[in-house]
């Protein structure tokens, strides 16, 4: 067993198209814990650190408009593995090739507007929770 925590957001179009339950119900009845959970907006400047790795890319400007666009739900999950486990849960970044069964293959049809975020690896995982989350919020 190697317990795990990633960080899991339900984007604006997820938020505004009622798929919040939905979402969340998936993580529970997967066996997963939420051990932090709040709805937040994004503002420019938490979008540039979220999506550092974006920075200049085409897609960027619509990306920060987009994700700042609305509130968002920020969690922290966790469960064996569970960087992997929510990554392979969420499917591909492009839903129209995302499988059915994940959240996107079943739940999106836009790659800009893709419902959820999942970290995808460890490392992301601590930075993206820390820049949501202080450690008093994460109830372990
Ligand atoms: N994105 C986009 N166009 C692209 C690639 C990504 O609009 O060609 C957006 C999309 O919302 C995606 C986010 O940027 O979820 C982050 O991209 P990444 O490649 O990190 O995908 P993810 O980890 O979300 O699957």
């Amino acid at each position: 067993m190697v317990l795990q925590r990633t960080f899991v957001m339900i984007k604006p179009d997820g938020v505004r198209r009622g798929l919040i339950g939905e979402i969340i119900g998936r993580l529970e009845r997967k066996g997963l814990k939420i051990v932090a959970m709040k709805m937040t907006r994004i503002d420019k400047q938490i979008a540039h650190k979220l999506y550092e790795e974006h920075v200049g890319k085409p897609f960027f400007n619509d990306l920060v408009e987009y994700i700042g666009s609305g509130p968002v739900v920020c969690m922290v999950i966790e469960g064996d593995e569970v960087v992997k486990v929510m990554r392979t849960m969420i499917g591909a970044t492009d839903p129209k090739e995302a499988l059915p069964g994940t959240v996107r293959g079943d739940l999106a049809m836009s790659k800009g507007e893709n419902v959820i975020h999942a970290s995808d690896a460890e490392e992301k995982a601590k930075k993206e929770m820390s820049l949501f989350f202080s450690p008093s919020e994460i109830i372990g």
